[in-house]
């Protein structure tokens, strides 16, 4: 089986249109369909991590996702999303306590950081909610009321499972008004919709998803002020945070190909105006697909006023297994998610438009659905 994902250009027309005829469209939430650009910027010649050149475009980096999430600096670490959890884990842990958390669990996601957690002896409360619902503020807030002064909360903003956007403003506020701090999953939110993260203690992201980059980069937000009571001799070097946030440069060894490619990425974010206008791309594009999902009998796990517009997770339709259906889409040229074990399980598959894909290319798969 060819493992090539199919580009697309700027304008949605295939880059390669010799070969990528048999390479698939890629319909998941990770890898993404990735940008000619971004692909260019990848293969561009290597940079020495602590050569000049590559400082300025580590540090211009680190400023666009500052700038993309609200305002907060940006730590960055060499690994994938479940990297940037633990070292909110590890940062939370260097505090030397237990006892003092609440993790909101409505999904695969939800539960990864509750195991987080516990492995890092947080002994978190839980509060959890069946698949496919949001957070439920007024158990939150009860739980709030029983949480330590120092107390925080941690959740998945996007809970990638599901397709659930949970409330993060309205998190923030609540634990504001409890004296409280938020600490939340930005994985798969990042790129999908707006992210203000001025309001929170510590927030996770990964460069393979939304962003529209390679996977390989994560990254935790936060400032340094709010860090100052850890005590550095409890936190593991690799995933020292406040270290990281303060370093100018990367403090160990980073591929190069990564940061250009996640600059490439992140160029079409960079303003107010551009990040607006792809927001309203993708917010319309999973639209499209959302009513087109449901004119063939397929429900999805989100409701609408809950959903992020990025994904769909729903049961095939007709009775079909998530497996064999995953096989179809695949012969019919269409990768979509389905082989996860929790989706699996539940027999759910997914739908993703979060790389650079167009109207065509989701259309050409439920054209094929709707004639099945
Ligand atoms: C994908 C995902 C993760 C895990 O990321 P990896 O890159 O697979 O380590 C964590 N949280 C959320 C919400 C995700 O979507």
């Amino acid at each position: 089986m060819h493992l090539g994902i199919k580009t697309n250009g700027r304008n949605g027309h295939p880059v390669r249109p010799a070969t990528s005829a048999e390479l698939p469209v890629c319909l998941l939430p990770g890898p993404v369909a990735l940008s000619e650009r971004v692909q260019a910027a990848f293969r561009e010649p290597l940079l020495y991590h602590r050569g000049e050149e590559f400082q300025p475009l580590f540090q211009r980096v680190r400023e666009r996702l500052s700038s993309l999430i609200g305002g907060k600096k940006t730590a960055m670490f060499v690994g994938s999303g479940t990297l940037a959890n633990d070292a909110i884990a590890a940062t939370l842990a260097a505090e030397g306590k237990s006892g003092n958390g609440l993790v909101l669990v409505s999904g695969e996601f939800g539960e990864r950081l509750l195991k987080q957690a516990r492995r890092w002896k947080l002994e978190p409360r839980l509060l959890a909610w069946n698949w496919g619902k949001p957070w439920d503020f007024e158990a939150v807030e009860a739980a709030m009321r029983d949480l330590p002064e120092d107390g925080w909360v941690w959740g998945a903003h996007h809970e990638t499972s599901t397709g659930v956007l949970n409330d993060v403003p309205g998190l923030v506020a609540l634990a504001k008004k409890h004296g409280k701090r938020v600490c939340v999953d930005c994985v798969s939110s990042i790129g999908t919709v707006p992210v203000d993260l001025s309001g929170v203690y510590l927030a996770s992201g990964t460069s393979g998803k939304a962003i529209g980059s390679y996977a390989g980069l994560a990254f935790v937000f936060g400032d340094p002020a709010d860090l100052s009571h850890l005590d550095a001799e409890m936190i593991p070097d690799y995933l020292n945070v406040p270290a990281a946030l303060s370093a100018i440069g990367p403090r160990f060894t980073v591929p190069s190909p990564l940061v250009a490619a996640l600059d490439a990425a992140l160029e079409p974010l960079g303003t107010t105006k551009s990040r607006e206008a792809r927001f309203a791309q993708i917010a319309a594009l999973g639209q499209h697909l959302r009513e087109r999902l449901k004119s063939l009998g397929c429900t999805p796990l989100a409701a609408d006023a809950d959903a992020n517009p990025a994904i769909i997770t729903f049961a095939p339709p007709g009775g079909q297994s998530a497996a064999d259906f995953v096989v179809r889409c695949r012969e019919w040229g269409y990768l979509i998610a389905g082989q996860s074990g929790y989706l699996a399980d539940r027999n759910l598959v997914q739908i993703a438009v979060m790389g650079a894909v167009s109207r065509e290319d989701v259309d050409g798969l439920l054209d094929l659905l709707a004639n099945d």
